[in-house]
C-alpha cells in the first residue's frame, strides 16, 4: 500500500470510497485539523468483509503521535471552552448539515469496511446524526439552576466541561458510536480524542474532515489509531479526564477498571443477549416481520439485535413460518440492490459463529434454518453466514450463554408469561428486551417485572432516540449503569457541576460580630 504522504501534504479531505477502492492507501491519523501519514512501524490490515480484498492498513499510532494528539487537544481546550455556547452551537449546526450532505459518502465507507448493506449503513449514520442534532440544543440543556436560599443569598449551578476526553469505539456502528460521543463532548466545551475501531475507521476519518469544514478549531477533535496499546495509552494519560467506551465485555470491563482506577470518569456500554417474549395473543404477521429484521439485519451484529426468542405456549409452532420468512432475506454484498444483510466482519467471526451453531447441534438443539456454507455467487470469498434459527434451545447451552453477534436466532420454549419473565431476568445481560402481545395488562406486567433496561412493546429493537438515553443495564453496562450515553445523562457525563453561593447584603445589615456556628436558616 502507498503511504498517505503524497495526499496528506495537500489534502484537506479524505478520499471517497471509489478512490479508495481504485487506489488503496494507508489510513492517516488526524491532528490539529490535518490528515497526516503515520510513522508507525506496525499496521493492522483491513479487508472488505464481502471480498476479503485489502482495503487499507490502519496504523498502530506511535507513542509520539498519541502524545501529540493529547497535547493538541489540551492546547485547544482553553479557547474552546471559553467560546460562547452559542458560537459552539453554530458550528454544530454546520456539522449537522455537512453530515447530512455527506450521508451517502459516510454510508459507502461503512459498507466497504464493515460490510453492512448500504441502506443499513445510512441508518447507522442517521442514528449518529440525530445525536448531533440534539447537541444543537446546548444553550438549553447547559442552563444551570438558581435558588434564592436565604435573604440576600443565592446559589447558582453551572455545567462546566471536563477538559480532554476520549472515545474508544467498536466496529459495528462506525458512524453512530463516534457520533454518540463527538457532538455532546464538544458542544459542552470539551476537546476529544477518538479511537475508532481498527476494523473500520473510515467513517470517523470522514467525520473528522467534516468537523474541520464545520469550523471546529484545530485540536478540538483528533483521531488516533490502533488496538490495545492505544487503548492503554488513553487509559493512563493523565490529561484525559473521561473515557467513553462501547464494545464487548472483555475489553469494556478491563477499560472500566483501569480508567476508573486512574481517576477518570468512564461510560462503558458492553455486550448483550436480547430476548423477546412471544405471546399467543400477538399479531403473528407483525411478529414474523419484526423479528426477521431485528434478528438478522446487519447480520446480527447489533448490540440491540434480537438474538433470543422465548416462545410462550403454542407460539413455538410458529417457528417454521419464521424460518420461511427468514429464507426470503437476501444475503449479498452490501452495495448490491436488494441485499438485506451482508457478511460478518471477519473470517474469525464467521468461524466463531459457525462453531456456536455446531455446539447447539451437539447439545441437542434443532437447527431449523442453517446459514452455514452459504455464498452469494458474486462474492465467493466473503465472510458469509446466512440467517440461522436454532429451536429447542435450553438455558444451559453454549449458544444461549454466549453473545453470538451473528445472524443467528436462538429459541427457547416456556408455558407462561411468568416463566418467560423469570428466564429473561435470569440472564446476566440487560441491554434490551421486547414482548409481542395485544394485551395491555400482559404488556404492563412485563414492563413492570422485567429487568432489562430498554423494553419494547411490539417494538423489536427499542433503542431510545437522543432525547432519551441508551439505558442498558446489568452486565450490558459497566459501573452499574450510572453513566449512560446521550440525552441529559450524556450531558452530565461530559460536564462537571460548579455551584456558586453568593451573598450581597447592604453593609449595615452585616453583623459586627463573627459567627462561628453553622448558619441555620429559618
Ligand atoms: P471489542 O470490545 O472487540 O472492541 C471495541 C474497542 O475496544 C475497539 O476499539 C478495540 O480496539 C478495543 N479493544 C478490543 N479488545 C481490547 C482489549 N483486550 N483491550 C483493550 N482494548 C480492546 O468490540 P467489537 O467487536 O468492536 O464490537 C462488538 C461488541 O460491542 C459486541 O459485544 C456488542 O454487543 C458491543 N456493543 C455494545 C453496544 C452497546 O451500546 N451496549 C453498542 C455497540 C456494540
Amino acid at each position: 500500500l502507498r503511504p498517505m504522504s503524497a495526499l496528506a501534504s495537500t489534502a484537506t479531505s479524505y478520499p471517497t470510497t471509489h478512490e479508495r477502492i481504485a487506489k488503496p492507501e494507508d489510513t492517516p491519523w488526524f491532528v490539529d485539523n490535518e490528515f497526516l501519514p503515520s510513522k508507525a512501524d506496525k499496521f493492522i490490515e483491513l479487508y472488505d468483509p464481502a471480498t476479503n480484498n485489502l482495503v487499507t492498513r490502519v496504523p498502530q499510532s506511535t507513542d509520539a503521535e498519541l502524545q501529540a494528539a493529547v497535547d493538541s487537544a489540551q492546547k485547544a481546550f482553553p479557547a474552546w471552552r471559553s467560546m460562547s455556547v452559542l458560537a459552539r452551537q453554530q458550528i454544530m449546526f454546520k456539522y449537522v448539515n455537512l453530515i447530512r450532505e455527506n450521508w451517502d459518502r459516510l454510508a459507502a465507507s461503512i459498507t466497504l469496511e464493515q460490510g453492512k448493506t448500504f441502506v443499513d449503513a445510512r441508518g447507522d449514520v442517521l442514528r449518529g446524526l440525530q445525536v448531533a442534532e440534539a447537541a444543537c440544543g446546548a444553550p438549553e440543556f447547559l442552563k444551570g439552576e438558581i435558588l434564592e436560599v436565604a435573604k440576600d443569598m443565592e446559589t447558582r449551578s453551572y455545567k462546566e466541561p471536563l477538559g480532554v476526553v476520549a472515545a474508544i469505539c467498536p466496529f459495528n456502528f462506525p458512524a453512530m458510536i463516534p457520533l454518540w460521543c463527538i457532538p455532546i463532548a464538544t458542544v459542552t466545551g470539551n476537546t476529544i480524542i477518538v479511537k475508532p475501531s481498527e476494523r473500520d475507521p473510515g467513517a470517523t476519518m470522514i467525520l473528522a474532515e467534516l468537523a474541520k469544514k464545520a469550523g471546529f478549531p484545530p485540536g478540538v477533535i483528533n483521531v488516533i489509531h490502533g488496538a490495545h496499546r492505544t487503548v492503554d495509552f488513553i487509559l493512563d494519560a493523565p490529561e484525559i479526564k473521561a473515557v467513553s467506551f462501547v464494545g464487548g465485555n472483555k475489553a469494556g470491563e478491563y477499560i472500566y477498571s483501569r480508567a476508573s482506577a486512574n481517576g477518570k470518569r468512564v461510560q462503558a456500554n458492553l455486550g448483550a443477549k436480547n430476548h423477546a417474549a412471544v405471546m399467543p395473543d400477538c399479531n403473528k404477521n407483525q411478529f414474523l416481520n419484526a423479528v426477521s429484521g431485528a434478528a438478522f439485519g446487519a447480520a446480527g451484529q447489533r448490540c440491540m439485535a434480537l438474538s433470543t426468542l422465548v416462545m410462550v405456549g403454542e407460539t413455538k409452532e410458529w417457528l417454521s413460518d419464521l424460518a420461511e420468512s427468514a429464507k426470503q432475506l437476501h444475503v449479498n454484498g452490501g452495495f448490491e440492490e436488494g441485499a438485506d444483510l451482508g457478511p460478518v466482519i471477519s473470517p474469525q467471526s464467521k468461524e466463531r459463529i459457525e462453531s456456536l451453531i455446531k455446539s447447539a447441534e451437539e447439545e441437542g438443539a434443532t437447527i431449523l434454518l442453517d446459514g452455514r456454507g452459504f455464498k452469494p455467487e458474486k462474492y465467493p470469498n466473503g465472510n458469509w453466514v446466512g440467517p440461522t434459527i436454532i429451536a429447542n434451545v435450553t438455558a444451559d447451552m453454549k449458544c444461549y450463554k454466549e453473545e453470538i453477534f451473528g445472524p443467528v436466532l436462538v429459541c427457547l420454549n416456556v408455558d407462561t408469561l411468568d416463566e418467560a419473565i423469570e428466564l429473561i431476568n435470569k440472564n446476566e445481560y440487560g441491554n434490551g428486551t421486547a414482548i409481542f402481545t395485544r394485551s395491555g395488562p400482559t404488556a404492563e406486567t412485563f414492563r413492570r417485572n422485567i429487568e432489562a433496561g430498554q423494553v419494547g412493546i411490539n417494538v423489536p429493537i427499542p433503542v431510545p432516540l437522543p432525547m432519551f438515553s441508551f439505558t442498558g443495564n446489568k452486565k450490558s453496562i459497566a459501573g452499574g449503569g450510572a453513566n449512560t450515553f446521550y440525552g441529559q445523562p450524556g450531558v452530565n457525563f461530559y460536564t462537571q457541576q460548579k455551584t456558586v453561593t453568593a451573598m450581597w447584603s447592604s453593609a449595615d445589615a452585616i453583623s459586627k460580630k463573627a459567627d462561628v456556628a453553622m448558619p441555620t436558616h429559618n
